[in-house]
């Protein structure tokens, strides 16, 4: 659960980018130390780098680029450039993303060529410059785009140093979704004046033209309302709060207001509001134009652990929940945790039961920092206690965020890995649905993970100690108890979820600290442990 990454830079592109010029001088604005990558690895191993490359291949290199970089993550205050090819590789470019800030410098084709020609021998582009930077770009585009910004240096290196330093400023605390070109930042702090730092142009700088909401939020979070409408120049518009109210019918006003906005393919949506505004905004957006970018700023703590991030967009129907959906990723998200403040406790904790999950099935430090400071975490809003446990809401909630990122970086679309995610929701939507969604869908979810982790244990899965440890967790933080529904009808619900296939049940079990995996369970065996769990207490 380290996420503390905004006091180291990595700055990376294509060869003749400029890297080392402009990190010199970015490093020296800030007042940090400036590592040049190669020139570090040229007198650590004692030769040149197109020597190097010639004798003994670029795999060599490679492997002695990444022991050099992951042991200079370590420190802090440096700006760090790296070759044009440090970060190719998709699975290590996404663990330099968690330790540092990344940023990309790019500059036109041709730029780049005279660029590579004035300063000499490079490996990969010494032949035929032209032809080899314009393949090298277009066979990495994806992976440079996946930075926390990416500035052109093609005036002065003293304005696109400051142009990064500015960036780094804006950015705070931010952390980044890598999906290629489709990547966004998610920043914390007043979502207004990350707002404005959209609109002046660091990320997706078009006009927003609607802000949506519901009911509930518009009175609880009018000022965040009113400042973000203020940023964007955007009106708002108001949906009835509520699940019930998740229907593909309540989209239309949507439609039609942006509609009369004259909001085109470039415009933006937004979306301020808990799960439910998330997951019908990002549907609308899927599917007006045949698609637009929204951008979103979750209110609820399950929004903003869980919802916000990911890409799942949805709206229910009456056979279930979030039947009518689309992948459709935000632009940004814009987390500020003190919208919180205004949040029911009943909603505060179904939340942190999303945050514990993650813990459990991903991130083995984020379940011992829940378990640490379950009963902190646990305060509602305004009961006493709550401002003192701020920071680590903070803390909690971005470590909840970045592991929920790893897990859709290495599986957008939920063909393996993701599918842990659904930890504690067979059995959760069974008995969230035998209530009739009276039960809130966190609630459920707490109920539903102490029942897995019961199964996990009969199997010969899951560690008794694990258990012990996670449902010690929800119970602190005054979660997992048994709802009290009707063991049958909830039985009957079972067998309406998604995660039933042809071969039976579903089930994400915890074999470790941080890991789970997905195992078919006869009937009977869930039926015993399900039953157990509900009439247990
Ligand atoms: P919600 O959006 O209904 O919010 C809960 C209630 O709190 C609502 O009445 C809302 O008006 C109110 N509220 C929200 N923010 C508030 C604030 N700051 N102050 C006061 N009141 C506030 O519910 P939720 O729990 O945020 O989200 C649940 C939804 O999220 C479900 O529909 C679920 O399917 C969806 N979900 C989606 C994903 C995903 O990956 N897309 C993941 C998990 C859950």
């Amino acid at each position: 659960m380290s996420v503390a990454r905004a006091r180291r830079i990595v700055l990376g592109g294509p060869p003749a980018v400029g890297k080392s010029t402009v990190g010199a001088a970015l490093a020296a604005s800030l007042g940090w130390q400036f590592i040049d990558l190669d020139r570090a690895l040229e007198a650590a191993h004692g030769r040149a780098i197109s020597t190097w490359f010639a004798e003994s291949g670029e795999a060599s290199f490679r492997a002695a680029e990444r022991a050099m970089l992951d042991s200079l993550l370590s420190g802090t205050e440096r700006v760090i450039a790296v070759g044009g090819g440090a970060l190719t590789d998709t699975a290590w470019r996404h663990t330099v993303l968690t330790r540092a800030r990344v940023f990309g410098l790019s500059a036109p084709l041709p730029t780049l060529v005279s660029r590579a020609a004035r300063e000499g021998h490079r490996p990969l582009v010494s032949d035929d410059p032209a032809r080899q930077l314009a393949a090298l770009l277009s066979a990495r585009e994806e992976g440079y785009a996946e930075v926390d910004a990416t500035v052109e240096n093609s005036g002065s290196v003293a304005s696109a140093a400051a142009a990064l330093a500015g960036l780094n400023d804006a950015l705070g605390d931010s952390l980044v979704v890598p999906l290629g070109r489709r990547s966004y930042p998610i920043s914390f702090g007043p979502a207004a004046s990350f707002a404005s730092h959209l609109a002046r142009g660091g990320g997706p700088s078009r006009r927003v033209g609607l802000v949506v909401t519901d009911t509930t939020v518009a009175v609880a979070q009018a000022r965040a309302l009113d400042a973000l409408c203020r940023a964007w120049g955007a009106e708002s518009l108001r949906l009835e709060a509520g699940e019930a109210h998740k229907q593909l019918a309540a989209l239309g006003p949507v439609w039609s207001t942006l509609l009369r906005l004259g909001v085109d393919r470039q415009g933006l949506v937004a979306a301020l509001g808990g799960g439910v505004v998330s997951d019908m905004v990002g549907l609308a957006a899927a599917l007006y134009l045949r698609g637009i970018d929204y951008v979103s700023v979750p209110t609820t703590l399950l929004a903003m652990a869980d919802a916000a991030v990911g890409g799942k967009t949805a709206v229910d129907l009456a056979e279930g929940k979030n039947l009518i959906g689309a992948f459709h990723h935000p632009r940004a998200v814009c987390v500020d945790v003190d919208t919180l403040d205004t949040l029911s406790a009943g909603e505060y904790r179904a939340g942190l039961a999303e945050v514990l999950k993650v813990g459990v099935v991903v991130d083995p430090g984020l379940l011992d920092f829940c378990e640490a400071h379950a009963a902190a975490l646990a305060v509602a809003p305004r009961a006493a206690g709550w401002a003192e446990a701020r920071a680590l809401r903070v803390e909690v909630i971005r470590g909840a965020i970045a592991a929920k990122i790893a897990v859709v970086a290495a599986d957008e679309r939920e063909a393996g890995l993701r599918a842990v995610l659904n930890f504690g929701h067979t059995l959760g939507h069974a008995v969230e649905q035998a209530s009739g969604y009276a039960l809130r869908h966190g609630e459920a979810v707490g109920f539903g993970m102490r029942a897995a982790l019961d199964l996990g244990v009969r199997l010969g899965i899951t560690p008794a100690e694990l258990r012990q440890r996670v449902v010690g967790t929800l119970r602190a933080m005054r979660l997992g108890a048994s709802p009290g529904v009707d063991y049958d009808l909830a039985w009957k619900a079972l067998f309406h979820d998604k995660k039933r296939d042809s071969q039976g049940l579903r089930f994400v079990l915890a074999e470790a600290p941080g890991r789970a995996r997905l195992r078919h369970v006869d009937a009977p065996e869930v039926a015993d442990v399900f039953r157990a769990a509900l009439e247990n207490g």
